[in-house]
């Protein structure tokens, strides 16, 4: 409900149109422009021929700069994604092929200590079915048998 994102969108979708033009209507220029120039190169003169270079050029310009706009409107929506899919996904991917613990370190979260509590505990061992559990442990964590 807030403004931002809205203003937001708004914004990026000028970037994209205005982006979009300047990206057709440059080309157009940029063609013409050399088209005359080097229709003028090859029957004319060997005099350079500004006046159509200066419209390749400006038309090539144009073309840039939509492109630039192109990829700041889509800039916002990019990095949103890889924040929000891309980067949850390796993470996911790199826990499943550690199998939780982390390669080298990577995929190891916080929460590993509390996950692998089982093993890293060194408390007393279940009579019942063998596992490790905490010093002040009650009943077992593999089992749930009293420790007792
Ligand atoms: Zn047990």
């Amino acid at each position: 409900m807030t403004r931002s994102p809205y203003d937001t969108r708004r914004s990026r979708t000028v970037l994209l149109v205005v982006g979009s033009l300047l990206l057709v209507g440059g080309a157009v220029i940029a063609y013409l422009g050399g088209r005359d120039f080097f229709a003028a190169a090859n029957m004319e003169s060997m005099d350079p021929q500004f006046g159509s270079f200066f419209t390749m050029a400006g038309g090539a310009f144009m073309v840039i700069f939509g492109i630039g706009m192109l990829n700041a409107g889509t800039l916002g929506a990019q990095s949103r994604y890889v924040a929000g899919e891309t980067m949850p996904t390796v993470k996911k991917s790199a826990e499943y092929l550690s199998d939780g613990r982390g390669i080298m370190g990577v995929g190891r979260t916080v929460d590993d200590g509390a996950a692998a509590g089982t093993q890293r505990a060194s408390g007393p061992f279940c009579r019942a079915c063998g596992t490790r559990n905490d010093e002040d442990a009650r009943f077992c964590d593999g089992c749930g048998a009293s420790m007792a």
